[in-house]
């Protein structure tokens, strides 16, 4: 089991009520789940949670049989950085470096030596060419930018890969590229995947395919 939530609530403020009411939800290693709904129902909040980001405020979240909250926040941030590979709406690339020593950067975090030649194998996998790997991640375009940040979030091999809205800014031929070369190494390396959108039309390459508000009972609305 790569997530198993129970009772999980969370809200932002004591004072505030839950944003999130999950009684219960999981997911197996190599499943690949698509979650979707309006946005302000509560999916980056999830993602947040799963990533160890955020706390719940009751409830459990077990990451690969690991009850993420009883770590503190430094031994976090290590275990996700061995374990669960993160891209968010903005990529949080460093932009004067280079887009293979951003990668080189996560695989230090992460623990992963000799990284240099698997980061240039999934940056050309994931369709950016040898000339671009030196560039600095500033100066390549939005689409090269999010293969980067793919790349990056993939280099420690990580169980559970966590995507939020990750093709709002591309067009749609660039978007059904980016989602198939996405799903080509997810499968390859046999990773988990949350994979957060508000647009349906890139559901079909799913098997699983989830609404917020089906597992959330808080909907979002408070
Ligand atoms: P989605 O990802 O589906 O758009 P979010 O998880 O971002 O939804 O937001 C869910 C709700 O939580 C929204 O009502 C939003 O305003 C609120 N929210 C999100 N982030 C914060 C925050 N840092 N502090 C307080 N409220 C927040």
């Amino acid at each position: 089991m790569v997530v198993s939530i129970q009772d999980l609530s969370f809200h932002y403020s004591k004072n505030r009520t839950a944003v999130l009411d999950i009684p219960q939800w999981s997911l197996q290693s190599r499943e690949q789940v698509f979650l979707h709904g309006p946005s302000g129902t509560g999916k980056s909040t999830l993602l947040n949670l799963l990533a160890g980001i955020l706390l719940p405020s009751a409830g459990t979240i077990d990451i690969l049989g690991k009850r993420i909250n009883t770590l503190n926040g430094r031994q976090r941030d290590s275990w996700r950085a061995r374990h669960i590979g993160v891209v968010f709406q903005q990529f949080n690339l460093i932009y004067y470096l280079s887009a293979l020593d951003n990668i080189r950067l996560a695989a230090l975090f992460g623990g992963t030596v000799n990284a240099t030649s698997r980061a240039s194998e999934l940056l050309q996998a994931l369709g950016i060419d040898t000339a671009l790997h030196q560039q600095p991640a500033g100066q390549l375009s939005i689409g090269q930018q999010q293969r980067v940040a793919i790349a990056r979030a993939l280099i420690n091999q990580p169980e559970l890969l966590i995507v939020d809205e990750p093709t709002s800014a591309l067009d749609a031929r660039n978007r059904d590229v980016f989602m198939a070369l996405l799903l080509d190494q997810v499968r390859l390396h046999q990773t988990a995947l949350v994979f957060v959108s508000h647009d349906l039309a890139l559901a079909n390459t799913f098997s699983r395919v989830e609404a917020i508000a089906d597992i959330n009972r808080a909907g979002g609305i408070h």
